[in-house]
């Protein structure tokens, strides 16, 4: 044996030649030692069980193990002096052809009746399935002697590695071989104790289980145990920014008796749920904490975020200090603007004739605001007047100052990156307190690596009083007539009093991105026709079936004061049908408007549905959601909108929506050709080892917060948490 590997930073080069070294990076992205231990079987074929041929599907790279059912060899007829060699693999039902040009030396491998990996691309050949120039290898015959390559081929069960065009699976199964050949005694990254009492196996055993099993049951432990490393590494890396916030010095801002807060709560017209009083309890608790509050709410469309953050800005206003709000969109700013100052009533009117002396006043500041208001609202942020300063991306620019920032309220997550949270972060001396709100229920373990550096707390009830959004599917294919009783009920809505919405994916108008608002179309738009637009829709609308109503739109291209003029009116009852895009989707809050009809809402995602859904039923009347749709019946387009009308749970629907991504989008890591560094870890299936591993994270760094006691962690740590992964993280 030549070398003995310790470390599996080592390059591959130390174990293959230059040539299979660069196929390795650059067809499976592998550089290290540590890498190519990493590279799992796809799947493992068992010596007795032939692949099902019949199951492969055109243009697929795949590796077949099948037995040499017919040889036959010809010469071309268009070409003299070439041969052709055919040889028929079967799984024992159907067959599959395998093609050689001119190699009629294989005759003597190829034999009836042996048995190999036969590995290509699949082709269409004369209505038959055959593999061009295969790569092959034939399995050990009874009597021949083993070679070297078909060692990996000895036990029962035979790893099959995901490959490339330039290297067949067992190419890359023998470099594994050498690799684990060559291993000396690795350093465990993971502590001797949580191995010990969560019963996982060593890292050189649970490595060599994987690559060369004997069974399925050791395959099954070893991948516990390469799959807790997933976890447990990132929970540490999570669990180290967490111990980090809360060395950050911050200044405490406990809640003061008597002031803008108990105000506000005893001028509420409503009483709090339990969970915004608990909630509101956490956060001051954290408030008043001397390090920062890192805290993700979330909570159901309507559940009442905004009061719960309102009560914690007040507080921090209290204490002498300032909050900021950031929102999504200008039709989101605008609008908790109008609706806090009301809320806030004579208390947000301080300086202000009948305003109470003991109130603040409440700022807003957006981008296209004309440069006299924004003066002065600039003006308010940094003298200190605006208690609370409430505003679009304009509140991160640097010319935004503040006299003393305490909190930043971050309104819909999703739409911010960490280094927009960053830069209103370093408008303090010292760092202010964040809480980030989101109403996109995630499953908790996915909010755990997501958002894995902020503590969670959840709203589930709605206030009392909401009356359930009922919704339905309208298939216009089959069902033409539903469509009209769909315009029936909004007009029915609108005779009642109320008002409506209707969403359409596109604005109109102009051709390619600009005019798509941002719709999370699950599936290719190619080959569909253009979704509908707001402006086509409209006119037929008001000549049509809503003729006689006041209609209005609404969407991303109009001005911003444009914008808020309509929405303005549409909160104020002067518009009956606002038809817009998905920039009603977050946030907006108008009680009186009580149905909503989806255009095309098979475009749009499930948890995007239910976002909009939340815009209806928001006040005392019932709400329905209509989604009209072209998609046929039983097509994982309408099974998505059966399941959005089938519960009004939005943690359940945001689930269906991860089941559906990919786990590098459920992460946001990026695709791009790089090794994703979650392997076998899916935050959906592995909840409970997600928790484990936090847990356990958790407690190993509280008690060694630099890991000076673990060496091999630090490395790992070091090494493993590449630039894929912080990129993700860094979308947290
Ligand atoms: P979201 O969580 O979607 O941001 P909001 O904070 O916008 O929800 O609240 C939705 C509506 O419910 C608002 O009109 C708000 O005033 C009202 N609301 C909030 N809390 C309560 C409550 N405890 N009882 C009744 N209405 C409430
Ligand atoms: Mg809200």
């Amino acid at each position: 044996m030549a070398t003995r590997f310790r470390s599996l930073d080592e390059p591959v080069e130390a174990l293959v030649g230059d040539r299979t070294a660069r196929v390795l990076a650059e067809g499976l992205q592998i550089n290290t030692v540590g890498d190519l231990l990493r590279h799992y079987p796809r799947r493992y074929a068992e010596r007795g069980d032939l692949t099902d041929l019949a199951s492969l599907q055109p243009d697929e790279e795949v590796t077949v193990l099948a037995e040499v059912a017919s040889v036959t060899e010809r010469p071309m007829w268009n070409r003299p002096k070439s041969s052709l060699l055919e040889v028929i693999v079967t799984d024992g039902r159907g067959s599959l052809s395998l093609t050689f040009f001119n190699q009629k030396w294989r005759l003597k491998d190829l034999q009836v009746g042996r048995r190999g990996l036969f590995a290509g691309k699949v082709g269409i050949y004369q209505r038959k399935r055959q593999l061009t120039h295969p790569d092959y290898q034939l399995l050990p015959d009874d009597g021949t002697s083993i070679d070297e390559d078909a060692e990996s081929f000895a036990g029962a069960l035979i790893p099959v590695y995901p490959a490339t065009k330039a290297l067949a699976s067992w190419k890359v199964a023998n470099c594994v071989r050498l690799a684990l050949d060559s291993l000396g005694s690795i350093e465990d990254p993971l502590p001797e104790e949580i191995r010990r009492r969560r019963n996982l196996l060593p890292l050189a055993e649970a490595f060599r289980l994987v690559h060369r099993p004997q069974t399925r049951d050791g395959i099954r432990h070893a991948l516990e145990r390469l799959r807790y490393d997933e976890a447990f590494v990132l929970q540490v890396t999570l669990a180290q920014r967490r111990a980090e916030t809360a060395r950050q010095p911050a200044l405490a801002r406990p809640r003061q008796p008597g002031g803008l807060a108990d105000a506000f709560d005893s001028r509420l017209p409503f009483v709090l749920t339990e969970g915004q009083v608990a909630v509101g309890e956490t956060i001051f608790e954290d408030l008043s904490a001397d390090h920062p509050m890192h805290r993700l709410l979330q909570g159901e469309v309507g559940s009442g975020k905004t009061v719960v953050a309102l009560r914690a800005m007040l507080t921090v206003v209290d204490s002498g200090g300032q909050a900021a709000l950031l929102a999504p969109t200008e039709v989101l700013a605008q609008q908790h603007h109008r609706s806090i100052t009301a809320m806030l009533g004579p208390l947000a009117e301080r300086g202000m004739l009948g305003g109470s002396d003991a109130g603040t006043q409440v700022a807003l500041l957006t981008g296209s605001q004309g440069s006299s208001q924004r003066r002065q609202a600039l003006l308010a942020a940094a003298s200190g007047d605006a208690g609370i300063v409430v505003g679009t991306h304009a509140l991160l620019e640097e010319k935004v100052e503040f006299f003393d920032l305490g909190l930043v309220v971050v309104d819909e997550q999703h739409r911010f990156g960490v280094e927009q949270r960053a830069a209103l972060v370093a408008k303090g001396d010292k760092p202010p307190h964040v809480l980030v709100m989101t109403a996109t229920p995630i499953p908790r373990t996915v909010a755990m690596t997501v958002f894995g550096d902020l503590e969670i707390s959840t709203l589930t009830e709605l206030p009392e009083g909401r009356s359930p959004i009922a919704t339905h599917v309208v298939p216009v294919l089959e069902r033409p007539t539903y469509l009209e009783r769909a315009w029936q009920r909004v007009r029915e809505e609108v005779d009642a009093g109320h008002q409506a919405y209707v969403v359409c994916p596109r604005i109109g108008d102009a051709e390619g991105a600009d005019d798509l608002e941002p719709v999370d179309d699950p599936e290719s738009p190619e080959d569909r026709r253009p979704p509908l637009a707001v402006l086509d829709v409209t006119p037929m609308l008001v000549e049509g079936p809503l003729s006689g109503m006041r209609v209005e739109i609404l969407h991303g291209r109009m001005p911003p004061e444009a914008k808020d003029e309509v929405m303005r009116r549409f909160a104020g009852g002067d518009i009956d049908v606002l038809v817009a895009t998905t920039v009603v989707e977050v946030g907006v809050d108008v009680p009186n408007a009580t149905g909503m009809v989806v255009m095309d809402a098979d475009r749009f995602g499930v948890s995007q549905l239910h976002q909009l859904r939340g815009r209806v039923g928001r006040g005392s009347a019932a709400g329905i959601c209509l989604l009209v749709t072209e998609a046929p019946p039983a097509s994982p387009s309408r099974e998505r909108l059966d399941a959005v009308a089938a519960t009004l749970d939005g943690f359940e629907l945001s689930r269906v929506d991860l089941e559906n991504r990919r786990e590098g989008d459920v992460l946001g890591a990026s695709q791009s050709g790089r090794r994703s560094s979650l392997r076998l870890l899916s935050v959906l299936r592995h909840e409970d080892v997600i928790q484990d591993a936090r847990e356990d994270a958790s407690g190993l760094i509280a008690a060694d917060p630099s890991l000076s006691g673990h060496p091999a962690l630090r490395s790992a740590l070091a090494a493993m948490f590449d630039e894929e992964r912080t990129e993700y993280l860094e979308k947290g």
